[in-house]
């Protein structure tokens, strides 16, 4: 078979069986990749595990290593862009874009340091707080924004001394396992390890005794799985989940000023993003100015195929995710609620979906209470801020949430409110390799990103000693 191949110790090779991988922007399948046999795992963890050995051993060069896995993704960003867009949908310019983001978390991961701390000097003993690399990773990322999420993990991963295993989601696995064909160019062997499969090869490489930390960014539902399942074997994890993020508009914001941020901080990526808006609060003597700014900018975003030029938002990634957003809508629509732009798909093929505002939703219907995790955004109104902010953490989830007005210092101590990993200012998805980011509640467990998140890929290790 020639086409998508998995990395295992370095060689890059074809499985037994291949799975279809469709266009969302045609519906068509336009490829095939490997499906990972349970012999091709196992050869797999047992290269990762070989690899740490060597790979822990040398700091220096590890930090080269990385760079030259920047490097060589950068070389190849047109190639990856065109997978992105094909697989994923989102428009070309963005790919491109997701690229360039995955090379500068790498490179930021690359330039953090481990440093050996002394935590204790009394006279009597020191004892120095060493961080020592954890062993086999188990890489799961969904398919919103596949290369970037396994930039994420790889870097730190990679940084700390620890080898990977990297799994794509089975709608978006081409990107990915190009990614991992690139770095074996660069890396020693079984130091990246890329597989691809259903969901199946997920749970196995969460239950497999080989790895010692699971990094796995998906769904709120299967993080509970992968959860249960690393408990056997008590593994290290983190978990990156999904999200319900409130945006609070004050009583002093300029719909007209904030409307751009607002708009994107909720339909980038048709807004299947984790942290990205996914409820507007507005005061009620501000309502109608909000959503005519949101529905008349929803009016303007050019829908279409990413490979088109001047497309601004690609189709729904997949055809159930799809069903879902189009389920949500029509239910919102015939419980009360209105579309004041978009409310149902675009004529076919592919997945297309207007940007949707949607007011006179309310808690209750599904649209507001569930992760929507599509360009269909409601617009509820509050009376009291108190009541706002209330109704913002009235939720199992905690990624992010915004609050938007004109005194910053107000807004801040609003923000400050918010139950929330991360709160932002007249902004939403203000992301940065340096700030750690994770979710509070149902949203996740521990933080990807900055010296935070790398040491979430290390064991703390404390060596004790007399003094001199
Ligand atoms: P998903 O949970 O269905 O799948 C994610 C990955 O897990 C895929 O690779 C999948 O094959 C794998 N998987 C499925 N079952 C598994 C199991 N039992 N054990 C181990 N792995 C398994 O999520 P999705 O639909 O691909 O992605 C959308 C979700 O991801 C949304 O909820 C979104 O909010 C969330 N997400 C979160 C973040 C974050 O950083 N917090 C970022 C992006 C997406």
């Amino acid at each position: 078979m020639s086409g998508p191949r998995m990395t295992i110790n370095g060689q890059v090779l074809p499985a037994d069986s291949s799975f279809g991988v469709v266009n969302p922007a045609t519906e068509g399948e336009f490829s095939r990749a490997p499906e990972c046999s349970r012999k091709q795992l196992d050869a797999a963890m047992d290269a990762a595990t070989r690899a740490v050995q060597l790979w822990r051993a040398d700091d220096a060069a590890r930090v080269a290593g990385l760079n030259a896995v920047a490097d060589a993704v950068d070389e190849h960003a047109s190639e990856l862009a065109d997978l992105l867009t094909a697989e994923q949908g989102k428009p070309l310019g963005a790919a491109h874009y997701e690229v360039s983001e995955t090379t500068r978390w790498l490179r930021a991961a690359a330039a953090l340091e481990l440093p050996i701390e002394t935590i204790l000097d009394d006279g009597s003993a020191r004892a120095e707080l060493r961080r020592r690399p954890i062993g086999v990773v188990a890489a799961i990322t969904p398919w919103n924004f596949p290369l970037l999420l396994a930039g994420w993990k790889l870097g730190p991963a990679l940084r700390a001394g620890n080898t990977v295993v990297l799994k794509p989601s089975p709608y978006t696995p081409l990107a990915t396992l190009r990614l991992g064909e690139i770095v074996n160019q660069v890396l020693p062997p079984g130091v990246i390890n890329v597989v691809s499969g259903g969901d199946h090869l997920g749970a196995w490489m969460t239950s497999h005794p080989a790895v010692g930390k699971v990094s796995f960014t998906g769904s709120v539902a299967t993080g509970k799985k992968v959860m249960a399942s690393a408990a056997d074997g008590l593994k290290r994890l983190t978990l990156e989940l999904g999200g319900n993020d409130a945006a609070i508009v004050l009583d002093d914001a300029n719909p007209e000023a904030i409307g751009r941020g607002l708009f994107w901080g909720g339909f980038i990526n048709c807004g299947q993003i984790c942290a990205g808006i996914k409820r507007i609060f507005v005061p009620e003597a501000l309502h109608d100015d909000v959503v005519d700014v949101l529905a008349e900018r929803a009016r303007r975003v050019r829908v279409g195929p990413g490979t088109q030029e001047g497309v601004q938002m690609g189709p729904i990634q997949n055809h159930p995710q799809f069903e879902r957003v189009r389920g949500l809508v029509a239910e919102a629509l015939s419980d009360g609620a209105s579309a004041a732009a978009g409310g149902a798909p675009l004529d076919g093929p592919g997945y297309f979906f207007p940007p949707t505002v949607l007011t006179g939703a309310n808690e209750g219907m599904r649209i507001v209470d569930e992760e929507q995790f599509g360009p269909a955004i409601p617009v509820l109104t509050y009376r009291t801020l108190d009541e706002a902010v209330e109704r913002a953490n009235a939720t199992p989830f905690g990624l992010s949430g915004s609050v938007w007005g004109s005194d910053l210092d107000r807004a801040t101590e609003v923000a400050a409110r918010l139950d929330t990993g991360t709160a932002f200012v007249n902004d939403h998805l203000a992301l940065d390799p340096c700030l750690p980011f994770g979710g509070s509640k149902q949203s996740g467990l521990g933080v990807e990103n900055g010296p935070w998140g790398l040491d979430e890929f290390t064991q703390l290790q404390v060596v004790h000693r007399p003094a001199a």
